[in-house]
């Protein structure tokens, strides 16, 4: 079987003033020498507004939350992957579901955004997910390899994408799926990322997301195919996300 080196990514949202800049020196310094150092990656994507303040503390990577398809142009409010990769960014999620919700993207133009990402020279972060009723109606693996298919362009390798599975149901809402459902899940997106990118879809991390904690972290990161967290709510505090970091440890 490929090995693969876990990532733990934080998502920072629509949270975080320059006061919260402390909590990443926080994480920094926590980083260093920490017993996952080496065995995970550790990335943080704070809001936009913070991404080269973060840069600045180092001892991490920083990511971002999404980006505009277009290199530049008459965009107003939108960022380019370019000038995310400009501010230091390593990476940029794409396909969050508060996105897909919040401003209508389908998954052909979360495709566009992973290309975009490429043409900056990033990697992409494409979030997938099942939402409660899907989930409910026994849809849920449909729903989510349906979404994989039309999400994940050609050009996706190993090292230009991660893949995460975050079920709607189970964001900021404490609720988790059970390990089987987890180990089912990233099987079904292991089979679909083989059957569509070959060995490189057998080597892409696929990380699980949704409601991850200190105290769920190690049982969730022990599941088949899961390869790593993006976790919202607790990486905004650095010891709870050193906490989740140490399901590595
Ligand atoms: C997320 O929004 O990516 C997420 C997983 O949030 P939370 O960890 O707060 O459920």
């Amino acid at each position: 079987m490929t090995e693969i080196q876990p990532l733990v990514a934080g998502n920072w949202k629509m949270n975080g003033t320059r006061a919260a800049l402390a909590e990443i020196e926080k994480l920094s310094r926590g980083l260093k020498g920490h017993p996952a150092d080496g065995k995970a990656d550790v990335m943080l994507c704070p809001p936009a507004t913070l991404l080269a303040a973060a840069v600045e503390i180092g001892g991490i990577a920083v990511g971002a939350q999404d980006c505009h398809v277009n290199e530049s142009g008459a965009h107003t409010g939108d960022i380019s992957a370019e000038m995310l990769a400009d501010a230091g960014a390593k990476a940029v999620i794409v396909g969050h579901s508060e996105r897909r919700a919040d401003h209508g993207e389908s998954n052909a133009t979360v495709a566009a955004k992973a290309e975009a990402v490429w043409r900056a020279g990033l990697t992409a972060i494409i979030c997938v997910g099942e939402s409660e009723a899907q989930r409910k109606s026994g849809d849920a693996i449909a729903v989510v390899t349906t979404q994989l298919r039309a999400s994940v362009p050609k050009g996706a390798t190993a090292s230009n994408c991660t893949v995460a599975y975050e079920p709607v149901w189970a964001i900021g809402t404490g609720l988790t799926p059970t390990v089987d459902d987890v180990a089912d899940m990233h099987a079904a997106i292991r089979t679909t990322l083989v059957e569509t990118h070959g060995g490189d879809g057998a080597a892409m991390r696929v990380l699980y997301g949704g409601s991850v904690q200190p105290g769920n972290a190690q049982t969730l990161m022990a599941v088949e195919n899961v390869n790593g967290a993006l976790v919202g709510g607790a990486s905004l505090k650095a010891d709870d996300f050193l906490g989740i970091i140490s399901a590595y440890a």
